[in-house]
């Protein structure tokens, strides 16, 4: 089958891992051009995108930025030096009540959850009205509609990358350009995973029993969504058949925000 991202520069942020990974993974399969990224520099990161070079048979570099920071998340873009589709995906979590979340988690979540999607957007749209065409995807969360407490930062921050995208979209309308939230339940990433015999054994549960009723109870499906469904949901929004969808959220989270 024909690959149909070839000649595409993308920017993942947050892609050593998780759900950034396999979005990048799925750029990549479609032979886009791929930035990997995260706040390390290790050799196993650049392993990372040599190796899906060979797996993928495209172009792979790994540039580390710390997006909790505005200026590494503007050279980043300035680093890869085209940008025709950006996944604004880095995230954290720190879960406590609001009279006892500590300042420095609050201010770390906005910054990297949120503010670095603003940063990275406002250094790669010049790059896009360049080559006259892109795609913002802005990995917000199920948590970017609805709410669930002790999540207030996180909460807000994916409320907030809602509405940037919302914004990008209105201020590129006329133009080639499209910017749209994928919204995920929970999603089986290594990080969700390892916490499955921990919640079991905290509840006495069977692992089975721990993913139904505790891990995946807000989720109707009962059933994580994955990476790869993540990753095929972003190259849908880079296609011809998502010209026109822009300004939205695409939930990919078994029904939560149906309930
Ligand atoms: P993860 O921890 O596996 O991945 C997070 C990525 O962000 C990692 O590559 C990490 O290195 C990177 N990162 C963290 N801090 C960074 C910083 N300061 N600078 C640069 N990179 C940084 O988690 P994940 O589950 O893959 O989450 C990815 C995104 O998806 C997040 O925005 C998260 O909120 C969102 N999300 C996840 C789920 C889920 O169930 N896993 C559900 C909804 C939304």
């Amino acid at each position: 089958m024909e690959k149909s991202l070839v000649g595409k520069t993308a920017v993942v942020t947050g892609s050593n891992s998780g759900i950034g990974l396999g979005v990048a993974r799925s750029l990549a399969a479609q032979g886009a051009t791929v930035v990997l990224n995260s706040y390390t520099d290790d050799d196993a990161d650049h392993a990372l995108a040599a190796d899906m070079a060979r797996e993928f048979d495209t172009t792979v570099t790994y540039i580390a930025a710390d997006m909790s920071k505005a200026d590494d998340c503007r050279a980043l873009i300035e680093k890869a030096g085209a940008c025709d589709i950006l996944v604004n995906n880095a995230g954290i979590q720190h879960v406590a009540p609001i009279d006892e979340f500590p300042t420095a988690k609050w201010d770390a979540i906005i910054a990297i959850n949120m503010s670095s999607a603003f940063h990275t957007t406002a250094v790669a749209l010049p790059m896009m009205r360049a080559a006259g065409w892109g795609r913002v995807v802005n990995i917000a969360s199920a948590h970017g509609l609805t709410a669930s407490p002790y999540k207030s930062a996180y909460v807000a921050a994916k409320h907030g990358i809602v509405g940037l995208t919302k914004v990008t979209a209105l201020e590129t309308a006329k133009e080639p350009i499209t910017a749209n939230a994928i919204c995920p339940g929970y999603v089986l990433t290594p990080l969700v995973e390892s916490q499955i015999p921990d919640t079991a054994k905290k509840y006495g549960m069977t692992e089975e029993e721990a993913k139904e009723k505790v891990i995946l109870e807000r989720q109707p499906s009962k059933a994580f969504a994955t990476v790869e469904q993540i990753g095929g949901t972003a190259v849908f929004l880079c296609s011809d058949s998502a010209e026109q969808i822009t300004g939205t959220t695409i939930s990919v989270d078994g029904g939560w925000t149906a309930l």
